[in-house]
């Protein structure tokens, strides 16, 4: 008789896995907790989808070494192949971000609820998994009250980003139940609150500049693109970058600041420069067409200059103070937004638990893991998304009997 293997969590990496089962001609049913499958690929790429990014290497994530040899199995190219032979045709944008042509995220999960049903995965939806214990084979307790036994696992349960999509880190508990260890997790991809008397003036700014993450007065990483000041602190694409390092900091008790620079293009000379032009307006005219115009009290406020003080009697000092303050502002970070807005889980578990070249369990012989679960994150635009189809893909290929 075929192996039966189960799959836990029809998210992005469990579907991939179901599917690749299939195609090895597995006996396959796939588990999901919510009444519809891949639920959390709809909100990705704010509807987009970025499933992909044509410029992904290991480097882009927390553990190089380990995301190696998935990738080196079924990476960046094969995971576009695999979605143009169900249909998707990619769209590649600005940094590498690659998108479904039709720029919709149902159309992702469309073929590949189309795939799942088409090779005849059996489907166990609005069903958790609420323990797995293994003996001969592994025995699943199910929140119906029945029982399921399983030849082979693989945990696709997510981690806890957006615990409303599903994935609200009960696959923790199955693999810690079964003996497995888990890092800290932390919220990453995520907001940034800061301390500033400033935010509720400047809520709703967004702009194109740099951001950087400082800590001890070191530069860590460096940011450019959209930033958005909001009543709580800062976000943006730039910002949602630099949060997994800034979040790591703060779990360890560091002080860290986020500088910004709110011009770019030009120099320090340049604007200078400009204000000397302009020295018989008042600064605060002064400092239109330069920032946002909802920046300017704020600015002013920070710098100690009366807002209606004419540029030609502001002293050399602190004109120059404010001059240095529109290329480096810095924020004290004092925490981020929780799991609820988070993109990824940084942390999972340990990855030294697991046979990087077939992600099957080191302790558990026939369990597998697969995306966010694990101890791996990436940068935003489109990192996640491909560790979960590469892992997704390899640990099926696996536990479905091939290349081992
Ligand atoms: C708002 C948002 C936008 C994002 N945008 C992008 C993007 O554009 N590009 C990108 O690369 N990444 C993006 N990500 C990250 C990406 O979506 C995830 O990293 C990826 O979906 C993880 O895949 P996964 O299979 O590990 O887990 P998930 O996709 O989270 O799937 C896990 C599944 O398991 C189910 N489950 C959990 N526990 C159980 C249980 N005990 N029993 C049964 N079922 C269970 C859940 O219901 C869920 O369906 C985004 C994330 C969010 C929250």
């Amino acid at each position: 008789m075929k192996a039966h293997i189960v799959v836990i969590g029809g998210g992005a990496s469990g579907l991939i896995a179901a599917i690749r089962l299939k195609q090895l001609n597995a006996n396959v049913t796939l588990i999901e907790r919510n009444n519809k499958l891949g639920k959390k690929i709809l909100a990705t790429g704010n509807g987009r989808c970025n499933f992909t990014n044509v410029l992904a290497t290991e480097q882009d994530y927390n553990r190089p070494n380990f995301v190696k040899e998935t990738f080196d199995q079924f990476g960046v190219k094969d995971t576009i192949s695999f979605f143009e032979s169900l249909g998707i045709i990619p769209k590649t944008e600005e940094l590498g971000k690659t998108y479904p042509l039709s720029e919709q995220a149902s159309s992702m999960t469309d073929v590949l609820i189309y795939e799942v049903k088409r090779l005849g995965v059996n489907l166990l939806l609005e069903t958790s998994v609420i323990d797995i214990k293994k003996g001969k084979t592994f025995s699943l307790k199910l929140s119906s009250g029945k029982t399921m036994e399983a030849d082979k696992v693989i945990l696709s349960t997510g981690g806890k980003a957006m615990p409303l999509s599903g994935s609200d880190g009960s696959g923790y508990q199955l693999a810690t139940n079964l003996g497995h260890h888990m890092t800290d997790i932390f919220p990453a991809l995520v907001k940034l609150e800061l301390e500033s008397p400033h935010l509720k003036h400047m809520d709703g700014v967004k702009f194109k500049g740099e951001a950087t993450l400082i800590h001890n007065n070191h530069i860590l990483q460096v940011e450019q693109g959209d930033i958005l000041f909001t009543k709580y602190g800062i976000s943006g694409p730039t910002i949602l970058q630099l949060s997994r390092k800034a979040n790591a900091l703060l779990l360890d008790y560091q002080t860290i600041f986020i500088k910004v620079q709110l011009i770019n293009g030009i120099d320090e000379k340049r604007v200078m420069d400009r204000f000397l032009m302009l020295e018989r307006k008042t600064i605060e005219d002064g400092l239109v067409g330069l920032i946002h115009k909802k920046l300017i009290k704020s600015v002013l406020k920070e710098v100690g200059i009366f807002e209606h003080t004419l540029i030609k009697d502001i002293p050399n000092k602190q004109l120059n103070k404010l001059v240095k303050l529109l290329f480096d502002w810095r924020f004290k970070v004092i925490g981020s937004k929780d799991f609820d807005d988070a993109q990824v889980t940084a942390g999972g578990i340990v990855v030294e638990e697991i046979n990087p070249k077939t992600l099957e369990s080191n302790l558990v012989r026939g369990l597998y893991f697969t995306g966010e679960i694990i101890d791996i994150d990436g940068l935003c635009g489109g990192y996640n998304l491909q560790w979960a189809w590469s892992s997704g893909y390899v640990a099926a290929t696996h536990a479905g009997g091939l290349n081992d």
